[in-house]
């Protein structure tokens, strides 16, 4: 028989799936996959239903439909101050995992090089590989994880085609700060790069500087492709809609991708999130509240149990050196020891590495009820 695709064949299952089986074979409270325990707004599910029954559930538009187009530009407009044109400049996708994979199918050749920052995201590395493009790792360390400039500078070189950006940063709960964005903008001009922003927990930041898009700095609008998903802005995880704006030129090649991937995306989704992308100011500034009063409850209580907690200034994780409660072996054997010891589910930071991981840090999801976050804390305090 012949060979199916090697760089396929080679991938394990996602890190995430992982912790979660194991979570529920040790009957574990899960706090490794990243999803809320509560679902989102009722209103927004309202709406979704509504859509369902009133119709029409045939295909809808390839590039999304235009009442949630519409209110993606608006929202970019009202949060971040973008100015871009939802007929042209907007693609909606089935989650932003999607949007991802269709953006870097759609910009990367074979020979071209990508710079990705680590811990890395774990859906990018494959593709970028499956492209034929070759990654190039700039690496953020711990405890601050800020961008080391010169290593930054070393990245670029004469093939480098495209960054890839996720701020807030998946696990380490970095924002960005400008001046790390000023100068990532510096040398994506100076290359003539594009960016690829993944701003999935663009609405999860409690830091005083807030989150900035990338593609608010001078000059970024034309370079940068912007990637937002419902499932982190309204904690409807499972409903995979992906939103993406950037200028027409690469909404139109990403387009092209996506309608060979998933074509479109359930028209009764896209009409909750785009009710869901009209609420009120206080309904965005609510959830980022509560979910820093999740932060600070789980940090807390880590701390409590003895593990040394690393600061987050966004997204809905938290990391943590547990070094002083146990060396026994590496995060992956902590991880597992956890679930099955302990019965509490987490992630090790080493699975965002292609290579030579820190072998110190596991990552902690909080957005889950009072209940539960305490009911960790107390299965680990019990256990150590
Ligand atoms: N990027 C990052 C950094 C994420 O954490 C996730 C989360 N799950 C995704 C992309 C994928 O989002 P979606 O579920 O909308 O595909
Ligand atoms: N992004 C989520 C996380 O980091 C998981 C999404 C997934 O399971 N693919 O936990």
């Amino acid at each position: 028989m012949k060979q199916v695709n090697e760089t396929i064949a080679a991938l394990g299952t996602t890190i995430f799936t992982v912790m979660s089986a194991l979570s529920v074979e040790h009957q574990a409270i899960n706090l490794g996959q990243g999803f809320p325990d509560e679902d989102g707004p009722e209103d927004v599910r309202a709406a979704a239903a509504r859509a369902v029954l009133d119709g029409p559930n045939q295909y809808p538009p390839m590039t999304g439909l235009p009442a949630l187009r519409q209110a993606v530009a608006d929202h970019g407009r009202r949060f971040h101050g973008l100015e871009v044109d939802w007929q042209s400049q907007v693609l909606i996708t089935s989650g932003a995992t999607e949007a991802l994979t269709a953006s870097l199918l759609a910009l990367l050749r074979p020979g071209d090089e990508v710079v990705l920052i680590e811990p890395v995201y774990d859906s990018y590395l494959p593709i970028v590989r499956l492209a034929g493009a070759t990654a190039r790792m700039v690496r953020l360390r711990p405890p601050e994880w800020s961008l080391p400039e010169a290593e930054l500078r070393a990245a670029f070189g004469p093939r480098t085609k495209l960054l890839v950006i996720n701020s807030p940063m998946n696990p380490t709960g970095k924002v960005f700060s400008t001046a790390e964005l000023a100068l990532i903008a510096e040398l994506l001009e100076e290359h003539d790069v594009y960016a690829l922003c993944d701003e999935v927990y663009e609405h999860l930041v409690f830091s005083g500087h807030g989150h900035i898009p990338l593609m608010t700095l001078p000059g970024m609008a034309e370079r940068t492709l912007r990637v937002g998903s419902a499932g982190k802005t309204f904690s409807l995880t499972g409903w995979k809609v992906g939103y993406l704006t950037g200028a027409p030129a690469l909404i139109d090649a990403v387009a092209k991708a996506h309608q060979f991937i998933t074509f479109t995306t359930p028209p009764s989704l896209q009409a909750g999130v785009a009710h869901g992308l009209r609420k009120d100011d206080e309904y965005f500034a609510g959830l980022a509240a509560a979910m820093a009063r999740k932060r600070d409850r789980l940090s807390a209580g880590l701390a409590e149990v003895g593990f040394a907690v690393l600061p987050s200034e966004g997204t809905y994780f938290v990391t943590a050196d547990f070094r002083g409660l146990w060396d026994q072996g590496d995060d992956f054997a902590f991880a597992r020891m956890l679930v099955a010891g302990a019965r509490v589910g987490c992630v090790p930071v080493g699975a965002f590495y292609p290579a030579d991981p820190p072998t110190h840090l596991v990552r902690f999801c909080f957005c889950k009820r009072d209940e539960v976050l305490d009911e960790a804390i107390a299965r680990m305090k019990a256990f150590f």
